[in-house]
């Protein structure tokens, strides 16, 4: 073991001690973490969340909420000075204004504190008056999960890996004609590095956009503000014979390392490593639209969030984590307003399938897991339509592109979850027997009534799972 990894450890055991001791004798602290890839929708689900923590009569299923038994809710400043705050005024600005639009999605780590007064249940509910629980919603990128992946691999091992798996994709095209003719042996020189890297992340972008969700290192996809800095500027390469001083391979070992130390590392133990609760948002229909190789990404991705909340899996991590762990994982499919209410039940099972099969891979026996169809804002409104002469379940809505109205019917779910994860795992390139479509609806523009928050879909579900029983 390093120093460095045992300097953290202390740090993080009083730091423990400390947060453990001030919330049985103070305010107690839930830090919620919210995650998912990119476009999975986290500032949506953010946004609507607090918006209806604020404002909770759309929220019955939330048990505190339906006693009455939070008095108010209101945001604070936040405890960690340095961390951007979740820009939750501009967001639902966006979503609520008279003319909504989609905010912008997140690009990094951000925090909002929400606390919530509340009256004791049950047997105290006569002895002691209301408490006040913090919310801490940490909002982070899933693709800066996965490269937890990274802390156990080197340069070399990574590098196969990922110039193993280009040989199977028909994106990296552009990547492997920037790799023609360089050689790892030669002198690093920066154009070269530069020109290497930005191939690299154009094709992990085009990858992201296929659906597929391997996309290490995860800041090439949302750099933040270390956009352009060497700790960025590195490349797979294939291994050279020789690795002298100075060649380009050992300059990119030096850097890959450097991103492990710098930029993987500081997170898990800044942000990852202090989340009691979390939310891992799953846009599965996008994935199940663009078809079976992309929801065999999304079980794979799925597997390797789970893993990272598998206390002992990684050396770095149990250090940091000193036997903390997250006690409640809600997997969340979202956007379920694209679908009828009758096929909600299908969504949420190939949901709970998912999990189950990423459990089962990823060896996980930690958190309590649960899965559900969800949607944080409701952009449609059911109806049935005529079609060859029967009826059939659409939900309608304004076309983000357009604004144009339009009514929907994305294809009918299977019951049996496996017709979708069967096809997926041994690698069909299409769904046989049905299709599904996407369409992106904008927000609808709501007049809400005092009380009310943004109208959604089981996110009363979803907060009663991940905060319930701490309020
Ligand atoms: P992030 O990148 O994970 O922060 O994702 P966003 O929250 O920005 O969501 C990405 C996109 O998904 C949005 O721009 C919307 O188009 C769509 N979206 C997110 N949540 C919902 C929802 O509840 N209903 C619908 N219809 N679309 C949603």
């Amino acid at each position: 073991m390093i120093i460095g990894d045992i300097a953290e450890g202390l740090s993080r055991g009083v730091d423990a001690t400390v947060s453990t001791v001030s919330e049985a004798f103070f305010e107690p602290v839930i830090r919620l973490g919210v995650t998912g890839l990119s476009r999975a929708g986290k500032t949506v689900f953010i946004t609507s969340l607090v918006a209806n923590l604020m404002a909770r009569a759309r929220m019955p299923g939330l048990v505190a909420a339906a006693d009455g038994r939070i008095q108010t809710a209101y945001l604070q400043p936040q405890p960690d000075d340095t961390v951007p705050r979740f820009d939750y005024e501009a967001h639902l600005a966006a979503l609520t204004g008279p003319d909504p639009f989609w905010p912008e999605g997140t690009r990094r780590v951000s925090e909002l504190r929400l606390s919530l007064r509340v009256a004791p249940a049950g047997l105290l509910s006569g002895l002691s008056g209301p408490r006040t629980v913090h919310l801490d919603i940490v909002d982070y990128p899933g693709e800066w999960l996965l490269d937890l992946g990274l802390l156990d691999k080197t340069y070399g091992t990574w590098s196969a890996e990922v110039l193993a798996r280009l040989e199977q994709t028909p994106h990296a095209g552009p990547f492997k004609a920037a790799h023609e003719g360089v050689d790892p042996a030669a002198a690093h020189d920066e154009p070269t590095a530069k020109a290497l890297a930005a191939a690299y992340a154009a094709y992990l972008n085009a990858a992201r956009d296929a659906g597929l969700s391997d996309t290490t290192p995860g800041r090439f996809l949302l750099p933040g503000d270390l956009e352009g800095s060497p700790v960025l500027t590195f490349a797979p390469l294939p291994e050279p014979g020789s690795k002298r001083r100075g060649s380009l391979w050992r300059e990119f070992e030096r850097r890959f390392e450097a991103y492990k130390r710098e930029v993987v590392k500081p997170f898990f133990r800044d942000h990852f490593s202090r989340i009691d609760r979390q939310i891992v948002l799953v846009d599965a229909l996008g994935a199940i639209h663009a078809g079976p190789p992309a929801v065999e990404e999304m079980r794979r991705a799925m597997a390797d969030i789970l893993a990272a909340f598998r206390p002992g899996r990684n050396a770095f991590l149990s250090q940091l984590l000193l036997g903390k762990r997250v006690e409640r994982i809600l997997f969340a499919a979202t956007k379920a307003d694209h679908l009828h209410h009758t096929q909600h039940a299908r969504l949420s099972a190939i949901m709970e399938a998912l999990v189950a099969d990423a459990k089962s891979r990823a060896d996980f026996s930690g958190a309590n897991t649960q899965s559900m169809a969800i949607a944080a804002l409701r952009a449609t409104t059911e109806d049935e339509i005529m079609h060859n002469g029967a009826s059939l379940p659409v939900v309608r809505g304004r076309l983000a592109e357009t604004g144009k109205a339009a009514a929907f019917y994305p294809g009918e779910l299977p019951g049996d979850p496996s017709r979708i994860l069967s096809p997926a795992r041994s690698g069909a390139d299409r769904w046989l027997d049905a299709d599904y479509g996407a369409m992106r609806f904008a927000p609808q523009p709501v007049s809400l009534k005092p009380g009310e928050g943004p109208p959604h879909i089981r996110l009363d579900r979803a907060a009663e799972f991940l905060i319930g029983d701490r309020l």
